[in-house]
Order: structure tokens, then sequence, then C-alpha cells
């Protein structure tokens, strides 16, 4: 969205022939629905930025080769003083917390993201200073509709295995399926499962 074309020739191409893959830094343990309020830090020394701080939540985090990092670069700006960065594994100073205990989406791991004194180059960063927040926001534009198609499965998966739990389980000599009660909430799942799909393809 945002990249110079040099840093687009360097990443996209590992990317494209699946030999590695990108993760987005954009949460912080105080900073979750207001990302703004982050307080990872990169400063400009010469040549280089060096970032300090820690990402929480990120998706693929210690299984990706290289990370979309967003970080204050001017902290009287808050939304208009954040930059972004691309930080590599095998950068110095960057290390990952233990994988998340999670109820779901258990075919990738969730880390924490360390950035303790990462040095690196001036022209890893993505787009002009200060752009960083609004294309991490134009970033989920795009990825948001994957998250619904997630939720969704989910519910779908959980409508599904309930469906077949209530003409198993029987109570008072019948399936509990044939409760009208049950029926009342197995419908109003259904509806709200097919609304929701709807809206993800419309989205
Ligand atoms: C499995 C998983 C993977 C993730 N992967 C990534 C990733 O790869 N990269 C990344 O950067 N982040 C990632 N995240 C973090 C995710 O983006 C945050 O969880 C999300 O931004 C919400 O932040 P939070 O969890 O701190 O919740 P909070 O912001 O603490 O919100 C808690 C509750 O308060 C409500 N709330 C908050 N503010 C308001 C308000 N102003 N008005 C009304 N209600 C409000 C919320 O809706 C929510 O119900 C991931 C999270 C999970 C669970």
């Amino acid at each position: 969205l945002s990249g110079s074309e040099e840093l687009k020739k360097k990443y996209l191409g590992p990317l494209a022939k699946g030999d590695a893959m990108f993760s987005y830094c954009l949460s912080e343990p105080d900073a979750g629905s207001d990302a703004a309020g982050m307080k990872t830090r990169a400063v400009r020394d010469g040549d280089h930025w060096i970032l300090n701080g820690v990402k929480r939540w990120i998706t693929n985090a210690g299984a990706s080769d290289y990370y979309t990092v967003m970080a204050v670069t001017d902290p009287d700006k808050r939304s208009k003083g954040i930059s972004a960065f691309v930080v590599e594994k095998s950068d110095e100073g960057v290390s990952f917390g233990a994988p998340e205990k999670k109820l779901g989406i258990k075919g990738s791991p969730t880390r924490e993201v360390y950035l303790d004194n990462v040095r690196i180059p001036a022209d890893r960063i993505i787009g002009e200073e200060g752009t960083g927040f609004a294309t991490a926001m134009k970033t989920l534009d795009h990825t948001r509709i994957t998250i619904a198609a997630q939720a969704l499965g989910v519910a779908q998966g959980a409508l599904d295995y309930a469906k077949g739990y209530v003409q198993e389980r029987k109570q008072f000599g019948k399936p509990i399926a044939d409760f009208q009660g049950i029926q009342f909430m197995l419908a109003d799942m259904a509806m709200k499962v097919e609304a929701a799909r709807a809206l993800t393809y419309q989205a």
C-alpha cells in the first residue's frame, strides 16, 4: 500500500514465492482498540532508526521472517506522529514471548514481539514519516474481512455442533431438539450466521 519500490522489490518476491511471511505489529499491551495510544518508539539516528517497545497479540510472531512495525516518531502528533517500518526477525534486539493460549485460531501462533534497541537502516521506513497509522488503517480495511470470515466459520461450526447435539441428547424421553425453546435458540443462531455470511460477502 505505501512501501517504496525498493522495499517492494526486496520483500514482496520472497512473499509471493511462499518463502517468507510478514506479520503486522500494531497492538500493544495498552493499545488495542486505541491503537494510536501506542508507546513503541522509533528514534532517528543518522542513517538508521532505533526501535524500542513491546507489541502484543501478533499473529505468526516468531514464524514470520518480516514484521511491519508501527512506532511513534513524533509523540506530540498522536496518530499523525506514527510511522511504519520493516523489521526483520534476524535484526539484533528482536525477540518473542511465549505463544498465547487461545480458544481457537490454533493454526497460527500469537505472541508478543519485543524490540530492544533494534537498529534498522533508514530506508526500511514504509512511506513518509508520520503516515504509518494511515497505512495501518488501510491495511485493516483489507484484512478485517478475512477476520469476519474466520468468525463466521467459527459460528457455523458452533451451529453445526449444536444441531448434532440437540438430536443426540435426550431428556424427558425425547431429543431436546423437540423442545420449542431449544428450536427458538437454534433458529436465532442460524439467522445470525446467515446475516453474517451475507454481510461478509457484501464487504
Ligand atoms: C487471535 C488474535 C490475533 C491478533 N493478531 C494481531 C496481529 O497480528 N497484529 C496486531 O497488531 N494485533 C493483533 N491482535 C490484537 C487485536 O487487534 C486487538 O485485540 C484489538 O485491537 C482489540 O484490542 P484489545 O484486545 O486490547 O481490546 P480492548 O481495546 O481492551 O477492548 C475491550 C472491549 O472494550 C470495547 N471498547 C474499546 N473501546 C471502546 C469504545 N471507545 N467504546 C465502546 N467500546 C469500546 C471493545 O469493543 C471490546 O469489547 C490480535 C488479537 C487476537 C485475539
